[in-house]
């Protein structure tokens, strides 16, 4: 296959370029790819007709393995509705089916059945899409005589784009990450715990765009520093979502344990998950994020019944994004698996929240209740402790 250059091209279709934001979200996207891109090589990119161009610029950069690993990389961005690697052709008739001829059967060798599709944004080019599709398809079935046409349901869609300044030829697109592109909707401070559900939680509002910071509570050492060690990997696997992830880490250790010699036992949860609350407030305050994320379930246990969750949303300050809330816990599994999160998860270390766990936790606690038994500790003070604790660790994509 010398001397056909291969390039990226990553869709972002015309539904996020809504209203006047379009160039914002240009210039989002271009950042996140060209992030990734420098760590396979050297590529031009910029975009163009709802589309990001990946070029490489020199010969280790479009070889395989470079294109192969950046490709995957590139389904990860978020914003990206489809992608495709594809072969450049100059604007002829005579280049597109040299290179359609010379290109193709690598990647059709596994297929029975194809089909072409084309599509001429250039209007000035002198054939209509289905004179195109007809002259490819033609020399496709000359190089590839195994192949046979379906146009109903074929193995593999060809596509033959004409462009601005080249056109393109590719076997078949692939699903992009959809979404919004990181950072274009403000910043948001994730309750990470080791579990399955705020991980998945997380990676739902970066796809929509949300700059994700994390506050992890731990308990040592009723909580082990493998319980911790833990949840910077489930950072890490978030990470390479959104390339860089900071988690505060602040300890409940003496909360847990004025709760446990004060308070009636089947608040436990409760009232920590109030403590919780305030002290996430304040880092989203400190790291200026106007909302709290939880991988909270609508009924998953019994501190996120709907009067559980108003009891504890009673402590935070501001609103709590709940992405979870309708998904049953199967859903959230799935997700899990498929971003990569749940290995991790279900590693079995404690959390803060299994130390000291009722026998039978309140599952229709009234408020008034649950701030009487509050009254029992010293909050404000335990707040500062627990708040001088804090320390920040910054996690970043590995590559
Ligand atoms: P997960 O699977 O996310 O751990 P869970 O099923 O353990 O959740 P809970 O313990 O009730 O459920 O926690 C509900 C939510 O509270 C979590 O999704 C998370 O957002 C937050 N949370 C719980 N424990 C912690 C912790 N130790 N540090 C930070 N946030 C926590
Ligand atoms: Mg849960």
């Amino acid at each position: 296959m010398e001397n056909i250059k291969e390039v990226i091209l990553c869709k972002y279709g015309e539904l996020i370029l809504k209203g006047t934001n379009r160039s914002t979200f240009e210039a989002q996207l271009l950042r996140e790819v060209r992030r990734r891109a420098k760590n396979y090589g050297q590529y031009e990119v910029y975009a163009n007709q709802s589309t990001v161009y990946v070029e490489p610029l020199d010969d280790e950069s479009a070889g395989e393995d470079a294109i192969d690993a950046l490709y995957r990389q590139l389904k990860k961005v978020f914003g990206f509705v489809a992608l495709c690697r594809a072969a450049v052709c100059e604007k002829s008739m005579d280049a597109i089916l040299e290179v359609a001829k010379a290109y193709l059967p690598e990647k059709l060798a596994s297929a029975k059945t194809f089909k072409c599709e084309s599509r001429r944004s250039d209007k000035k080019f002198p054939f209509a899409s289905p004179e195109i599709s007809g002259e490819v398809g033609g020399a496709v079935l000359d190089v590839c005589p195994h192949l046979t046409v379906d146009v109903q349901d074929p193995d593999v869609v060809v596509k033959i784009e004409v462009r601005e300044r080249f056109a393109y030829v590719h076997a078949g697109q692939d699903k992009g990450a959809g979404g919004m592109p990181l950072g274009s909707a403000g910043k948001g401070m994730l309750l990470l715990s080791g579990g399955i559900d705020s991980p998945v939680a997380g990676w739902r509002m970066m796809k929509r765009g949300m700059t994700v910071e994390c506050v992890h509570f731990e308990s040592f050492p009723y909580t082990s520093e493998a319980a911790r060690e833990k949840v910077f990997e489930l950072a890490r696997e978030l990470a390479e979502y959104c390339g860089k992830i900071k988690v505060h880490v602040i300890s409940l250790t003496h909360i847990q344990e004025e709760m446990r010699d004060r308070c009636e036992e089947d608040y436990f949860t409760l009232l920590l998950r109030r403590f919780m609350m305030r002290l996430a407030s304040r880092s989203a305050e400190e790291n200026g994020c106007p909302v709290l994320v939880t991988g909270e379930s609508l009924g998953q246990v019994a501190s996120q019944t709907l009067k559980s969750m108003v009891v504890t949303e009673d402590a935070a300050d501001r609103p709590v994004f709940r992405p979870l809330v309708g998904m049953d816990k199967e859903e959230i599994i799935v997700t899990s698996r498929e971003i990569g999160t749940y290995d991790t998860s279900i590693l079995p270390y404690d959390d803060c929240c299994t130390v000291f766990t009722p026998r039978h936790p309140r599952t229709q606690p009234e408020l008034a209740k649950v701030v009487r038994e509050e009254g029992r500790l010293d909050v404000d003070a335990l707040l500062e402790e627990a708040w001088a604790t804090r320390h920040c660790v910054v996690i970043e994509q590995e590559f």
